[in-house]
């Protein structure tokens, strides 16, 4: 997926000449990634999985 064709929301211009913060930010994880983007997201999965996990158990008692 490229960000070439994507208008930013928030200013309206293309995302890829990057006009205001909100066009850079997803310019660059779009391009980069933020290192410590997806590590985040695979914490949280497990958080709200073992959460639902206990949940479960909880509801089964
Ligand atoms: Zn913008």
């Amino acid at each position: 997926m490229s960000c070439e064709h994507l208008a930013c929301a928030r200013c309206g211009g293309p995302v890829s000449e990057g006009r205001c913060p909100a066009c850079r930010a997803a310019r660059a994880e779009m391009h980069h990634g933020h290192p410590n983007y997806t590590p985040h997201i695979l914490i949280a999965s497990a958080l709200l999985i073992v959460l639902v996990a206990l949940l479960a158990i909880h509801g089964s008692l």
